[in-house]
């Protein structure tokens, strides 16, 4: 039964945990290169892609570092709702990228028409944004956000953020036209931290070629000499790639468009009950199916509700940053169940009485 109803880390099954459990091996080797050639393989379905998906040990943070340093000529356009789209944006500042922010009102999506109205002004190169907001539980249209960038700035590069959204939602790498796709390991995928994912186009890994700085670690170009070969440049995280592949087969035997649908199935549910009881932060009709953001209208202690909630095993998530106490959040991501919600929602309701 699940019992971390917070966005990351999610609650890993007990195959997962224990594929980690086997003797180590050498990186440059025969063995290692099957893992990794496995996994590649896998990958590429749950990310939709016939390209490359590199596998990075870092969080997802490290491969939002990644995109900027790689795919960013002369400025990036950064479109923030909610603090991880923030975060991104500092990302690109720190690594002494030139950035420009979009912002839109917390709760809001970003949508196609504001994005038109910025890059319309000129000098972007590309374009950072994230799927699924997980402190406002808002999820942005990146198929009709790419279509757009595709059709009226052709040479922008289209870096998304999925660290809280793949595996949970579809999100079409090759089909959408999306130069950069990120993910973590911790998040839909149900996978313990450590690891990243990025899904990267042909054209970004050209473009990376002639940007200088690209540092060390998160080189694309990097990257790719050793993908070839179904390797790492330096020592990967292998215990968790034994985790990953055991996840990954758990992940395409329920089968992608049926995994889609639970969280789908999920999220409804809890929404209905949040709009009985609550109120809902994000705006309609772009809901999160991953995580909800519920607006605490009845003053609830969050922080009294967690710890009830403890004392049963579980955990949700307060408001990120200053939602903290206005809004408290529910995931329902990964491995949980209908059952698993049911007890939650149940539990929350007798702490309400
Ligand atoms: C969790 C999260 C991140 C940060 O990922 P780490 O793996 O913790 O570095 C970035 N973006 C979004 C949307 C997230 O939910």
């Amino acid at each position: 039964m699940a019992k971390l109803f917070i966005p990351g880390p999610t609650d890993v099954h007990p195959d997962v945990l224990a594929a980690q459990n086997r003797p180590m091996m050498g990186h440059r080797g025969a063995d290692f290169e099957a893992l990794f050639a496995k996994i590649q393989s896998k990958l590429r379905q749950v990310f939709f892609t016939q390209s490359r998906v590199y596998i990075s040990t870092s969080s997802g943070t490290g491969l939002q570092e990644a995109a900027v340093r790689n795919c960013v000529a002369r400025k990036v356009l950064c479109c923030v709702n909610g603090a991880f789209s923030q975060r991104w944006y500092e990302v690109a500042a720190a690594n002494g990228k030139e950035a420009t922010r979009l912002d839109v009102e917390w709760g809001q999506a970003v949508k196609p028409e504001l994005i038109d109205a910025e890059l319309a002004k000129g000098g972007c190169d590309a374009l950072a944004i994230v799927h699924n907001e997980t402190s406002t539980g808002v999820v942005s249209p990146i198929e009709d956000i790419a279509a757009l960038v595709h059709d009226r700035y052709p040479d922008v590069t289209i870096m998304v953020d999925a660290v809280s959204s793949l595996g949970g939602m579809p999100i079409e790498f090759d089909g959408w036209g999306l130069d950069v796709l990120l993910t973590s390991s911790q998040k839909c995928l149900a996978v313990p931290p450590g690891l990243s994912f990025a899904a990267v186009s042909d054209r970004a890994l050209a473009k990376a070629k002639e940007i200088p700085n690209r540092g060390l670690y998160f080189d694309f170009v990097d990257l790719e000499k050793y993908l070839i070969k179904n390797q790492t440049p330096s020592t990967p995280a292998i215990s968790l790639m034994w985790a990953l592949d055991a996840a990954l087969d758990r992940i395409l035997a329920e089968g992608l468009a049926a995994r889609f649908d639970r969280h789908a199935q999920l999220a409804k549910q809890v929404r209905e009950w949040a709009q009985d009881r609550f109120d809902l932060f994000a705006e309609q009709g772009y809901r999160s199916q991953t995580v909800t953001c519920v607006t605490n209208t009845r003053g609830l202690e969050v922080k009294s509700l967690n710890a009830f909630l403890k004392s049963k095993g579980m955990q949700i998530s307060d408001g990120y940053g200053n939602l903290k106490g206005r809004t408290f959040r529910i995931a329902h991501m990964g491995e949980i169940q209908r059952r698993d919600i049911d007890e939650l929602l149940a539990l929350i309701d007798e702490f309400i009485n």
